[in-house]
């Protein structure tokens, strides 16, 4: 007889243990509620959203073992037990013998950015992210993308799109000197791009190009621990190591790393900086006192160090990473079956929708990635976010926008918070609005704040 099971499918490696009880909106209150938030999906209230894929931030659910940790929370102002549990598995999963903890990521980036930075400085990354960049420009730094090609180019299936290319870093140093050039800002993997990780010969390459040339190599290590399970699957030599392993590796070749907690860590709230780097440590520690609390405790409470410490040693499981990253390709591969154009390859936090494709009548200045989340969510409540003209703000010299080639709608992950069955509701929707696609016009923008515009712009729907 033949054997009636062909396929084996893999599941979460957790079962659910509290639920929080969602609200089903009708479509008539959606449209009520996109129009009262401008079209922005940043200002809908959480309450109007069914199905919550705007980011991957702060949004995770925790596990029994970190809610236990959040009983033990040494609440002391200064030198709480919870804050050496969290250095200590910092120098054993990142490998930094030193730590600032800071309250969210975009903490750990300031302090970098004040500490390394001179005005008229440039910084190369690789794309480049929103609070990272405008961090290092409010320090009077030019921010200078020198990611390959290949990122740029939704379609294109390079393994490695985060990776650096060192013809555009080495031509920046030739233009402007080493020494105007403190820190090359790498990011693995790179958000912007679509959530795409950066191979270890890569890091590897930056790294001899910048000793040899006397520059600080930095890494946002907010999602390393995604970056380190894409290396075990993808590159050569590295199949038998565990994603622990990997992290570590990738760690040695930087002289420090910020993190959003918030992603990796699986917590709600918290970040962090680590370095080897004895006297950028006692300057970060000194401005944490100002900017966030005392070194001790950074803008967190002791129980949201503790989370965080027993985060880091579920992340770099490797059931856990595969459980999300998991999700992330079941979404991909079913809109793939109905041919909406997502990027590719599909990538770490989330699936990208390719905007400029999907509503390819609109101009980019009428907002085809604000648009087609807009549309999303009118259609069945789920909600993304644009990564697109918007999100990448205004020129600082020309104050023209800036026009980037990717327009892309987000629709990131919360660990370990959606069924499989969420994520059938969400491809129903996104093929039944690119269905539709021909019908839908554009926005304009009628409110634009001067920093970080994609949170707080408000839009009209053109006629
Ligand atoms: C989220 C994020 C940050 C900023 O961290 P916050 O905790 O939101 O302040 C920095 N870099 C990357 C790659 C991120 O995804």
């Amino acid at each position: 007889m033949a054997k009636k099971i062909l396929k084996r499918s893999w599941a979460e490696n957790f079962k659910i243990k509290v639920v929080e009880p969602i609200k089903m909106t009708t479509k008539q209150s959606r449209e009520k509620a996109a129009k009262e938030a401008g079209y922005n999906t940043f200002l809908l209230k959480s309450e109007d959203v069914y199905i919550d894929l705007l980011t991957d931030s702060g949004t995770n659910a925790m596990s029994d073992y970190q809610w236990a940790g959040m009983m033990i929370g040494d609440e002391a102002y200064a030198g709480s037990k919870n804050f050496y549990n969290l250095w200590n598995n910092v120098k054993k999963y990142y490998g930094f013998p030193y730590f600032v903890p800071t309250h969210q990521g975009r903490a750990a980036e300031h302090l970098v950015s004040k500490i390394l930075i001179k005005p008229g400085d440039f910084i190369p990354g690789n794309m480049y992210f929103t609070t990272t960049r405008l961090h290092q420009e409010l320090a009077g730094a030019t921010f200078v993308d020198v990611i390959i090609d290949e990122a740029h180019d939704a379609q294109n299936l390079h393994p490695f799109k985060g990776n650096i290319d060192l013809k555009k870093l080495d031509k920046l140093v030739k233009e402007v000197g080493a020494d105007k050039i403190p820190y090359v800002s790498m990011a693995a993997p790179v958000n912007m791009a679509g959530g795409q990780p950066v191979s270890m010969a890569n890091i590897v390459e930056v790294y001899e190009y910048c000793k040899k040339h006397k520059i600080k190599l930095w890494l946002d290590a907010t999602r390393a621990t995604e970056n380190a399970y894409f290396i075990k699957l993808r590159e050569k030599g590295y199949q038998d190591k565990t994603v622990a392993e990997i992290l570590k590796e990738m760690c040695k070749y930087f002289e420090g790393i910020w993190v959003s907690a918030k992603k990796d860590l699986m917590v709600n709230i918290g970040g962090f900086l680590a370095t080897r780097n004895r006297s950028v440590y006692l300057e970060a520690r000194n401005l944490c006192v100002v900017y966030e609390g005392l070194h001790t405790y950074g803008g967190l409470a002791g129980r949201d160090m503790e989370a965080m410490a027993r985060g880091i040693e579920e992340m770099v499981d490797f059931d856990t990473i595969h459980a999300r990253i998991g999700q992330v390709e079941y979404l991909g591969k079913k809109l793939l079956e109905y041919n909406v154009p997502i990027v590719l390859p599909i990538g770490g936090h989330g699936v990208f929708l390719d905007a400029k494709k999907i509503l390819s009548h609109l101009k980019q200045t009428e907002f085809p990635a604000q648009t087609l989340a807009n549309e999303i969510y009118v259609d069945s409540g789920v909600r993304g976010m644009e990564r697109g003209i918007v999100s990448s703000g205004r020129n600082k010299v020309t104050g023209d926008h800036n026009y980037p080639k990717l327009e892309l709608v987000r629709l990131t992950f919360p660990r370990r918070v959606y069924t499989q069955a969420h994520l059938d509701v969400t491809h129903e929707s996104i093929v039944s609005v690119y269905e539709d696609r021909k019908k839908v016009k554009g926005l304009k923008m009628v409110f634009e704040p001067k920093y970080l515009r994609f949170f707080q712009a408000r839009f009209e729907k053109l006629k």
